[in-house]
């Protein structure tokens, strides 16, 4: 492909992003392909030649899009947004015209300073206290996972970084605490990070869902009683099946009392806390050592990017730094070199999009999205409320609607698990509506969040419109 024809294909294909987005709801909005279809329609080999773009397009149209899923569709209410806009998408299409890697200062200084830049003013946003400096990662589970790493090494005076499982006594096992809502990806990062999973001790809930800290107290204190080594404890600001907010300010000094790593996994909540009537989510965030949340969630930006602060970033690099005579420059002492920050070496020039959402919106305009989307998730609640046959079964602090339809006279859980079930499949199937579920003390329920850039109050309409018809036929 020379110039001219990037040009116009180029062009051709931000025509192309630019109608779709405008009409993502022609489509269904969960793709209704069965396994395989898509593969199968595909050559069994790679082609020989090269192809014309019109084909490859043509292909892109008939084959590839019946089997994709519109999470820009105004009317994606399933698990939680990844909400993009037009800025965010020409922010990534000129990092990859650019095709910088940010792994060090010298490999492009304006990526990595831009990326401080962008973070200090999210964290300014969100009202993060100072003393916090953060970088972009890919996702929220790999920005936990290098929490874990950080608590594990606080923990061992970096004997693990050295010798491995062996700097470990078995009989005095690192604990993680984290409440049973707390998302997979602490799991996830525990077993790679070696404490394995019967080293998460998981901390009991109150009546919202939110992490108890007496009981997090009381069982680091038996921890320590029975000559475990408690290590980190992670706190859940908005959890991933109804959004309830751990409450730091209570979590955090149990935590500094038993000298603990505290790290805060806001994924999709952090966003709200650019509303002042939201920053109480973070209250007591002062106390954590870690903090991580998703603009690729809900603040416009799209898949991926993780905002990952840290209090001590020292700690952090000395973490994960591997010194490598062929990454060394002779700025190393006066740059901050992003790649002993996190996981990966290389490194995309992420803080481009950022930059382009936050200065084409202004902080204004993001405060109403929110506001707006917040609002709906609560009129949606409001009208299942005054409905007689359906309840909301967790409070709703933000986005996130957790429901279920209960018909006057039908009370065994099993059986409104499945026709909840039912109700969920029915709406999917039909194509215009996609929301998925959680299950709360063993009761199926509906989750309905409400992130989507697109999504208006006639969208939520259509929801309850659409769940009403495929409850009367339960
Ligand atoms: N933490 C919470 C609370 C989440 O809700 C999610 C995803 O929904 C994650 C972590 C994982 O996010 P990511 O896909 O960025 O790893």
């Amino acid at each position: 492909m020379d110039s001219k024809e990037f040009r116009q294909e180029g062009h051709r294909l931000i025509d192309w992003i630019a109608e779709y987005l405008d009409h993502a709801d022609r489509f269904p909005v969960l793709s209704q392909v069965r396994p395989g279809e898509i593969r199968n329609a595909l050559p069994d080999h790679p082609p020989s030649g090269g192809e014309p773009f019109a084909a490859i397009m043509d292909d892109f149209e008939q084959v590839i899009l019946p089997g994709v899923t519109h999470w820009n569709h105004p009317r994606f209410f399933a698990y939680f947004p990844a909400n993009n806009s037009a800025p965010s998408i020409l922010g990534e299409l000129l990092s990859a015209g650019l095709g910088v890697n940010a792994m060090l200062w010298q490999t492009s200084p304006a990526a990595t300073e831009l990326e401080q830049q962008v973070m200090a003013w999210l964290g300014e946003l969100i009202g993060l206290p100072g003393g916090f400096q953060g970088s972009i990662q890919d996702t929220a589970s790999t920005a936990t996972l290098c929490a874990l790493l950080c608590a594990r090494e606080k923990a061992t005076g970096f004997a693990f970084n050295a010798r491995g499982p062996a700097a470990l006594d078995p009989g005095r096992p690192l604990r993680i605490y984290c409440s049973r809502e707390a998302h997979s990806s602490v799991i996830k990062g525990a077993r790679i990070a070696g404490f394995g999973d019967e080293n998460i001790v998981t901390i009991d809930v109150d009546g919202a869902r939110a992490m108890d800290p007496d009981d997090l107290a009381r069982k680091i204190e038996a921890d320590r009683d029975a000559g475990r080594r408690p290590c980190c404890v992670v706190a859940t600001v908005g959890t991933t099946s109804t959004t309830a907010i751990d409450p730091l300010a209570q979590i955090g000094p149990v935590a500094r009392q038993h000298d603990l790593w505290l790290h805060v996994d806001a994924a999709l909540a952090g966003s709200a806390a650019i509303l002042p009537e939201k920053r109480w989510i973070l209250d007591g965030i002062e106390h954590a050592d870690s903090f991580v949340f998703n603009p690729h969630k809900w603040l416009f930006v799209n898949f991926d990017c993780s905002a990952f602060f840290v209090r001590d970033p020292g700690h952090l690099e000395r973490v994960m730094a591997i010194d490598p005579a062929y990454l060394q420059t002779d700025r190393d002492d006066q740059v901050t070199n992003f790649r002993d920050w996190g996981i990966q070496l290389g490194r995309r020039f992420r803080a481009l999009k950022v930059w382009f959402v936050l200065r084409s919106y202004g902080s204004a305009r993001l405060r109403e999205m929110l506001a707006g989307h917040i609002a709906l998730a609560g009129e949606f609640a409001g009208w299942l409320e005054a409905a007689p046959d359906w309840e909301v079964m967790a409070p709703v602090p933000l986005n996130t609607v957790c429901f279920r339809y209960h018909p006057t006279g039908r009370n065994l859980d099993e059986e409104l698990n499945a026709i909840n079930k039912g109700i969920m499949d029915r709406v999917n199937a039909a194509g215009r509506i996609y929301l998925t579920h959680t299950v709360l003390d063993g009761r199926f329920a509906l989750r309905l969040a409400v992130g989507q850039t697109g999504t208006q109050r006639r969208h939520v309409v259509e929801a309850w419109e659409e769940l009403r018809r495929q409850a009367a036929s339960a």
